[in-house]
């Protein structure tokens, strides 16, 4: 049993970055944080781009929890997977039956998990996703002596690992149910720039289907489409999305939507419990990325030492890190009114989408138009002004 002032249930950056940034203005308080995992802190980023350049999962870490502890005064408890929160006792238990209690704050930054791969076959419990150091961990080892790499899904981190795994010589096949990758965010002509690059390192593109079965055989692994094509491969990695972490929350009554639910000062529907980074909605916001994660953390770690701070976002453009391709996309807000004017050729494309009024809402660009991004970052109207 522990007894804490601020409680953290996550080692992730939000839960780490909450804490440094809280120790700038309070250093008496009793900081615990605990994770399921072995509390190192790195930068999630670096996982889909290491491969290529052959770091060890051991290379990754920045800091290890040991070094944290003693660093900003935390007591970092590790491989401790919280299975109940109590909001009536003040206090989370695990799954080994310890109970730690806060005093005055419980902070979720219990990070998302990703998307559960819907398909048949008694090989889906050997298919792989990366979302933590220790799934890197795992898939360099597997990684180690295979050949052939079938990598699930086309977004962010799908492109970005199809460019690292042949980068670092393996045979790659990418399956997308789209025509394109990164789809949801690119236009048409980057997505279209990005896939002739992938394709022209060695990427095997099969696009606009959908892996139904994945099955051991005797080479490896054997997975079926939906058009019935047969594929092939020694290492299957899903890389179909992220979910936020809602059932603690949602067990112990907190208000969740598709994240847990908090207003702009990141508190969630009870006073004392905040949530922060990836399993957190923030006034109707659900983002993944590092941008948003880390105001938030710093406007969080400023209500938790006495300031109330309400966080406000910037627009947030994304960096994809494909060297075959460089992209960079900042996408206009999901309903908003206005149109794409995109020109270019060949890996070099850029895209502004704006409103009738001209205002810059949104940018895309490719190849050597990536030159412009700071122009066009500094145009771009903010998503969440502060006097929200
Ligand atoms: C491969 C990859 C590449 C990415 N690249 C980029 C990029 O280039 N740019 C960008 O902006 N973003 C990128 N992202 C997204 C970004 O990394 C995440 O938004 C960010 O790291 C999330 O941090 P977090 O602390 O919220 O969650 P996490 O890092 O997932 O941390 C969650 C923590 O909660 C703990 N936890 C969860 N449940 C429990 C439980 N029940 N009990 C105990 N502990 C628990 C976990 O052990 C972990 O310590 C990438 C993501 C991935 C997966």
């Amino acid at each position: 049993m522990t007894v804490s002032d601020i409680l953290i249930l996550g080692t992730g950056l939000a839960g780490y970055v909450t804490a440094m940034e809280f120790r700038k203005q309070n250093t008496q308080a009793s900081v615990s944080m605990l994770t399921a995992g072995q509390g190192h802190f790195y930068s999630k980023p670096t996982v889909s781009t290491a491969y290529a350049h052959a770091r060890s999962p051991q290379d990754l870490i920045t800091q290890t929890a040991e070094q944290m502890m003693s660093k900003y005064q935390l007591n970092v408890m590790t491989e401790q997977t919280v299975v109940e929160i109590d909001s009536q006792q003040k206090c989370v238990r695990t799954l080994t039956g310890q109970t730690h209690y806060y005093q005055q704050y419980l902070v979720l930054a219990c990070g998302a998990q990703p998307r559960v791969l819907k398909c048949s076959g008694d090989a889906i419990d050997s298919v792989f996703s990366l979302n933590q150091w220790e799934d890197y961990f795992q898939l360099r080892a597997a990684l180690n002596g295979s050949k052939h790499v079938l990598v699930i899904g086309c977004g962010l981190v799908g492109a970005e690992l199809c460019c690292d795994l042949r980068s670092g010589g393996h045979q790659v096949t990418c399956v997308h149910d789209a025509d394109w990758p990164i789809h949801t965010l690119l236009p048409e002509p980057m997505g279209q720039a990005l896939k002739t690059a992938l394709c022209e390192t060695g990427v095997r593109w099969v696009g606009s289907d959908l892996v139904t079965s994945v099955m051991h055989d005797a080479s490896g692994f054997k997975a079926t489409l939906e058009s019935g094509r047969v594929l092939n491969a020694d290492v299957v990695i899903s890389a179909i999305g992220m979910e936020a972490q809602i059932d603690l929350a949602q067990r112990a009554g907190l208000v969740t939507q598709k994240g847990i639910v908090t207003d702009a000062y990141l508190q969630t529907s009870d006073p004392n419990i905040y949530a922060v980074g990836d399993c957190a909605e923030v006034s109707g916001w659900l983002l993944f990325h590092i941008t948003p994660l880390r105001r938030c953390a710093q406007a969080l770690a400023l209500s938790l030492s006495g300031q109330p701070t309400a966080v406000s976002y910037p627009a947030m453009p994304v960096v994809v890190k494909t060297p075959c391709c460089p992209v960079v996309v900042s996408p206009p807000l999901l309903n908003i009114q206005g149109h794409w004017k995109i020109e270019g050729q060949g890996q070099d494309w850029l895209g502004r989408f704006e409103s009738e009024t001209g205002d810059l809402l949104g940018f895309a660009v490719t190849g050597q138009c990536v030159r412009d991004r700071a122009g066009l970052h500094q145009a771009l109207v903010p998503w969440m002004p502060s006097e929200h």
